[in-house]
């Protein structure tokens, strides 16, 4: 039987992530360094491990059938490939950034300037469409550096908290790109891959409920629990157990990750006791 080949980024800020995603997948394979290619011992699947910047080229080509990286560089490469899942991690973005001390009134600043970046596809875009005339100086790494070793005026680089850039005297002044982690698609999969496919982007999907969700459990006095209800959304309804003790209850459900805090804060106030978060493994919807 054919097995789907998924490229993920051999060694950088995808790796650990691409690898972690598939072993919650229930995936298990072995990587020891200097390996080019391994096969999981419980999933028909073939794991490439390669440079980010290849991986579109690699599934359009169909060496790989799938590949996991950043969107930044789907966009950047324009290959025939699809996005199948977007993966909720390596969030970052492609932002243009000039010498601190430089004064900004707006995008012309860039007109006749020359700027580094190894994205010259978007950038060059970017420019179009704005009108600006600059020139582009690209370079496979190390961005951050050009303007301080004289290379170029300015650059066109991936930022998450900013820091690099403001250790190299640089400051962010125009956001091109958001980005996370997706996963890409050969567009001629043969309907038995496609079936394999499918069977991943299921058990990819239940490992990002989870992780977008906690379990939360609290207790409650009998008269808090309608309140406690319309506040636990759940995914029905909140699960009620009767305490050991008279006149209270147990109330389970789950919440998003991103507004359990605010949850938390009126649950209290509604008369919630004793809350537990747990996380959740896999969550099937
Ligand atoms: P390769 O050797 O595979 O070509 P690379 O050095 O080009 O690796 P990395 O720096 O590992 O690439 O970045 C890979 C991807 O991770 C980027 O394309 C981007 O989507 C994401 N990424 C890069 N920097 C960050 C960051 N600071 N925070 C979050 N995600 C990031
Ligand atoms: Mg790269």
């Amino acid at each position: 039987m054919s097995e789907l080949k998924i490229a993920i980024q051999k060694s950088g800020r995808l790796s650990e992530n691409s690898k972690k995603l598939l072993e919650e997948c229930g995936i298990k394979f072995s990587n020891g360094s200097g390996v080019l290619k391994t096969k999981a011992v419980n999933f028909p699947v073939e794991i490439l491990f390669l440079r980010d910047d290849d991986i579109p080229q690699y599934v359009e080509q169909q060496v790989a059938d799938i590949g996991i990286l950043g969107e930044n560089m789907v966009f950047e490469k324009k290959k025939e490939v699809t996005i199948l899942e977007k993966l909720g991690f390596a969030q970052c973005r492609l932002s243009l950034a000039i010498p601190r001390e430089d004064q900004y009134d707006g995008p012309e600043y860039f007109n006749n300037k020359k700027v580094a970046t190894s994205y010259p596809a978007l950038l060059s875009e970017y420019f179009t469409a704005n009108g600006i005339k600059a020139e582009i100086e690209e370079i496979s790494g190390s961005v951050e550096i050009a303007p301080g070793i004289g290379l170029a005026d300015a650059v066109c680089d991936i930022v998450s908290s900013g820091s690099t850039l403001m250790t190299n005297g640089l400051r962010e002044v125009i956001t091109i790109l958001k980005s996370q982690a997706v996963i890409i698609g050969s567009n001629n999969l043969s309907a038995a891959k496609k079936k394999i496919l499918n069977k991943l982007l299921f058990r990819i999907r239940a490992v990002k409920s989870a992780r977008e969700n906690k379990y939360i459990l609290l207790n409650a006095p009998e008269h808090a629990v309608p309140e406690i209800c319309k506040i636990l959304p759940g995914m029905k309804s909140p699960t009620i157990l009767p305490l050991a003790e008279k006149g209270w209850f147990s109330l389970h459900s789950v919440v998003r990750e991103d507004e359990f805090w605010e949850r938390i804060k009126q649950l209290r106030n509604a008369g919630a006791e004793g809350i537990l978060v747990i996380p959740i493994e896999k969550m099937i919807l």
